[in-house]
């Protein structure tokens, strides 16, 4: 019943065979481990396939070396490997090549580089930056306090009691001031899949720009930055089967051309004297010093990994297990499920159990061997507007069975009844 063959998936991902239950302080030793793990945590991070762990331990084992600067043969080896890894994320998303990918540490990163490289330019009194109010910390926090130093004002598109956008305050918020809007793609606490072209749509129309954070979307389902008409997107490559330390800003040419730099320093530089300095061209110079060379390869070996599965199937696979968990834990009993409803949302469902503390909760799975997510996932403010101030979260990835839904779901009856 699945688009593809998740069993030969899994078995390109060995930590999925192990197993859990020992003492977390003493990691490695598996004494007392004997519970299968059924990792549903993916929106935080997924796992790295084995074809990804062997392109970085080859970047180690036989070329190793810096990016770049170098004559000598290894050197230029990893600085092919290194920048062809931005064609690969260029092609990946639609962007018009290299010159519009730059790698940053990740999602985070990427936000405010453009938040500081940008916004502290370009933003002042009488501006306003639009937000949703699904927005995950990276992107409120960061538009938050460059509001605070620039005198921007700062908004927030209201959300529907079904977990929808409202788009008629998206057009009232949206105005002639609004330099930016800042909109997560698919909120990684409600699943919601926003309508960031509609929203490009209106903020174009008053001469402004969008910035889309697409570390619920790139990983999931197939994004195209022009599809999308967004000026700026990001992404992390830890919650798309690649290595934490990386992740890549998208930004339109001469957007990116007109916009100083954001972190100085080595690499980034053509020319310098003791009084002044040049830049070098897109992308480095917005990449200063030592890049994450082994992760920039690792991040093109898991999209090189995803093509192969192929985006729509993986959308179409967690699409499928989202609304079974959504069905089978509403058919459950006392269990609130935030977001719309199980047809219409990326393959993460939160909620929470009646009486039951989110993180009892999550304490209780994990006795299962079932890993979700306790807490507020990064959102706080949304988790404001819900009326709670924690949930748990499972979300789902190309490996996750139907199987391992019925166990989450086993999971959270014992622990409705242990607490009952
Ligand atoms: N935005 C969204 C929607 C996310 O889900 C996350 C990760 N939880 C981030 C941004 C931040 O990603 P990172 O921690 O990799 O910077």
């Amino acid at each position: 019943q699945y688009p593809f063959d998740v069993e030969a998936i899994r078995d390109d991902f060995p930590i999925l065979e192990r197993l859990v239950g020992g003492d977390p302080t003493s990691p490695g030793e598996d004494e007392g481990d004997d519970v299968d793990l059924v990792y549903l945590d993916n929106a935080a991070t997924s796992h790295t396939p084995d074809p990804v762990v062997d392109a970085i331990s080859d970047y180690y084992r036989s070329y190793n070396s810096n990016v770049h600067r170098g004559i000598h043969q290894l050197s230029q080896e990893a600085s092919v490997a290194y920048e062809e890894a931005h064609d690969v994320v260029a092609d990946f998303i639609g962007a018009n090549g290299r010159e519009e990918v730059i790698f940053t540490k990740n999602t985070t990163e990427a936000m405010n580089l453009v938040a500081y490289a940008w916004g502290l330019a370009e933003l002042g009194p009488g501006d306003n930056v639009v937000l949703t109010q699904m927005e995950h910390h990276a992107s409120l926090v960061t538009w938050q306090q460059i509001g605070k130093k620039t005198g921007a004002e700062v908004r927030f598109i209201e959300v529907t009691d079904d977990g929808r956008l409202d788009m008629a305050d998206a057009e009232a918020k949206i105005d002639g001031d609004t330099e930016m809007v800042s909109a997560v793609h698919v909120s990684n606490t409600l699943g919601t899949v926003n309508p960031i072209r509609e929203l490009a749509e209106l903020v174009h129309d008053h001469d402004g720009l969008i910035f889309a954070d697409a570390a619920q979307s790139v990983p999931n389902r197939p994004v195209d930055v022009a599809d999308l008409d967004a000026d700026f997107l990001a992404f992390s490559g830890h919650k798309m089967c690649g290595p934490t330390g990386i992740g890549a800003l998208y930004g339109r040419r001469e957007l990116l051309e007109s916009m100083g730099p954001y972190l100085y320093g080595g690499e980034m530089i053509r020319k310098v004297t003791f009084e002044e300095s040049t830049w070098e061209d897109l992308p480095w110079k917005f990449e200063a010093g030592t890049p994450s060379i082994a992760q920039g390869i690792g991040l093109a070996a898991a999209i090189e990994y995803l093509e192969d599965v192929g985006m729509e199937r993986i959308e179409e696979h967690e699409s499928l297990l989202a609304e079974y968990a959504y069905d089978r834990l509403t058919d459950l009993g006392g269990v609130e499920i935030y977001g719309p409803p199980g047809d219409e949302r990326g393959g993460l469902v939160a909620f929470n159990v009646d009486g039951v503390h989110a993180h009892d909760l999550s304490s209780v799975l994990n006795d299962y061997g079932v890993a979700i997510r306790a807490g507020d996932h990064c959102t706080q403010p949304l988790h404001d507007e819900l009326g709670v101030a924690a949930s748990v979260r499972a979300s789902f990835y190309l490996y996750n069975t139907v199987e391992e839904v019925d166990a989450l779901v086993d999971a959270v009856r014992e622990a409705r009844d242990l607490f009952a």
